[in-house]
C-alpha cells in the first residue's frame, strides 16, 4: 500500500518531537547538550560552552540559520511549515480540538484536559533549553522549580493552551512572523503545492480538496498566501483520482505547473553559499574556542629591574579564567623576538569556572640594543585538554 503524504508528515512529526524533547536530555562532557544556561550566560552546545563574550560565535550561527532558512523558503517554499513546524505538528497530534465545537460536554472536558496537559508538557520543554531538565525535575520532586520559572511555566502554559484549543492554524495566517516573510522570499520557481491548470478538465468537482483544507483555501483558484503546505488537499484528490486510476491534479511543482525549469539559479546558489559559509565559520569557530581567558596588566608594586647579572625582570599580574567544566593545569609560557623567555611561576592550577589573580615574573637576560619597551608575548594553555593556546601581548620595560 502506498503511503499517503499525510502519513510521511505524521512520521516527520514524531521524528521532530523525539529530537527536540530529548534533546536537553542529552548530556555531552556532562551538560545539555543544547541549553542557554542564564545564571552563568553561557550557551552549551554539544559540549561548546560559549559564553556571552563570544556571542560573535552565536551571531554567526544566527546568520547560518537566517540563510539557511533563506535558502530553504526560496527552494522549496512553505515546507517548514507542513512538515517541521512545532505550531503545525502539534496541530497535527491534537485533531480532536477541531472537532470540540461540536462534540459533547464529556468530550469537549476530556479535549480542554488534553490539551492543557500538552501544553503543560511542551513548555516545561521549554524551560529545559534554559534549566536543565535534570535540575527542573528534581527541584519538582523537592517542592518546586523557583518562583520565576513556575512564573514562566504557568504564563507559557497559557499562552500555549489559548493557541492550541483556540488559535491553531489561524496563528499561521496572522501571527506568525515567518508565514509573512514567506512572499518575499519566493520566486517563480519554488516549491508550492498547486492544482495544475493543465488538467482542469479531469477535475470532479467532488469539493474534497477543499473540504479538508484547514484555512479553507480552494486550491483550484490558485496558489494562496494562507496556504500552510500541509499538503492535505494532495491526498484528498489523490483518493479520488485513484478511483479512475489517475494521478492527484494537485501536488508538489516547482513553480507554476508546466514551468519547471532550471531550479539552481543564482538567487538560491548565492544565498546557499553564503549559508554554507557561514555554517562552515561556525564549526571552525566552535572547533577552535578554547576555554580560557586572561588579562594582563602591570604589576605595579615590582617595577621593572635590572638584576646583578645585567638581565631585566617586569613583573605582571595575570588574571586568568578558566570557563571550562573541569579543572586544569595552566602552562604559562612567554617568549620575544628571541624565542622563549624565562617566567615563573611556569604553571597554575584553575578550578572549573574559576578565576585567579597572579603575579608573574619575566626574566630577559640578553636583550639586544637598548629600545623600550620591547614587545612580547605571554602565553597559556591547558596541559590537559591541549588546544589552542589563549596568546595576549605585552609591554616589557628596561629601565
Ligand atoms: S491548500 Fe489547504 S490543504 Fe492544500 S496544502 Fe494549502 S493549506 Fe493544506
Ligand atoms: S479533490 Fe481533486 S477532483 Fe476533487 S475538486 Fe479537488 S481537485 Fe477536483
Amino acid at each position: 500500500m502506498k503511503l499517503r503524504i499525510h502519513t510521511w508528515r505524521r512520521l516527520a512529526g514524531i521524528v521532530q518531537a523525539v529530537i527536540i524533547i530529548g534533546l536537553p536530555f542529552l548530556r555531552t562532557g556532562g551538560e545539555s547538550a543544547l541549553r542557554f544556561d542564564i545564571p552563568s550566560l553561557t550557551l552549551h552546545f554539544f559540549g561548546a560552552g560559549i559564553w556571552m563574550e563570544d556571542f560573535f560565535i552565536v551571531l554567526v550561527a544566527v546568520m547560518f540559520v537566517t540563510l539557511l532558512l533563506a535558502f530553504i523558503t526560496l527552494m522549496f517554499g512553505r515546507i517548514w511549515c507542513g512538515w517541521a513546524c512545532p505550531q503545525t505538528v502539534l496541530i497535527d497530534f491534537t485533531p480532536f480540538a477541531d472537532k470540540m465545537k461540536s462534540g459533547g460536554i464529556i468530550f469537549k472536558s476530556g479535549a480542554y484536559a488534553l490539551i492543557f496537559f500538552i501544553s503543560v508538557i511542551v513548555s516545561a520543554n521549554l524551560i529545559w533549553y534554559f534549566v536543565s531538565p535534570y535540575e527542573f525535575i528534581g527541584k519538582l520532586t523537592e517542592g518546586g522549580p523557583g518562583n520565576v520559572t513556575l512564573g514562566f511555566w504557568v504564563v507559557m502554559s497559557g499562552i500555549l493552551f489559548l493557541n492550541f484549543a483556540m488559535l491553531r492554524h489561524t496563528f499561521c495566517a496572522t501571527v506568525c512572523p515567518y508565514a509573512k516573510l514567506q512572499s518575499v522570499l519566493f520566486d517563480d520557481k519554488t516549491l508550492v503545492i498547486s492544482f495544475d491548470p493543465r488538467r482542469k478538465q479531469e477535475c470532479m468537482k467532488c469539493m474534497a480538496c477543499v473540504r479538508t483544507c484547514p484555512v479553507g483555501i480552494d486550491i483550484r483558484e490558485g496558489s494562496n498566501a494562507a496556504c500552510i503546505s500541509c499538503a492535505q488537499c494532495i491526498d484528498a484528490c489523490t483518493n479520488i483520482m485513484e478511483r479512475s486510476h489517475k494521478k492527484s491534479l494537485i501536488g508538489y511543482f516547482f513553480g507554476l505547473p508546466g514551468t519547471e525549469g532550471r531550479l539552481l539559479r543564482r538567487s538560491a546558489a548565492i544565498t546557499g553559499s553564503a549559508s554554507l559559509a557561514f555554517l562552515i565559520f561556525f564549526i571552525y569557530l566552535v572547533l577552535t574556542h578554547v576555554p580560557l581567558d586572561m588579562t594582563i596588566l602591570p604589576n605595579y608594586s615590582y617595577p621593572p629591574r635590572i638584576t646583578a647579572d645585567g638581565g631585566v625582570i617586569n613583573s605582571y599580574i595575570l588574571s586568568l579564567k578558566n570557563r571550562g567544566r573541569s579543572d586544569a593545569e595552566i602552562d604559562i609560557t612567554a617568549a620575544g623576538k628571541e624565542g622563549v623567555i624565562k617566567l615563573t611561576p611556569d604553571s597554575v592550577h584553575l578550578s572549573a569556572g574559576g578565576l585567579k589573580k597572579l603575579p608573574v615574573y619575566v626574566q630577559i637576560d640578553n636583550i639586544p640594543g637598548k629600545e623600550t619597551p620591547v614587545s612580547i608575548d605571554i602565553s597559556i594553555r591547558s596541559k590537559d585538554s591541549g588546544g589552542d593556546a589563549v596568546v595576549k601581548k605585552a609591554n616589557f620595560i628596561i629601565p
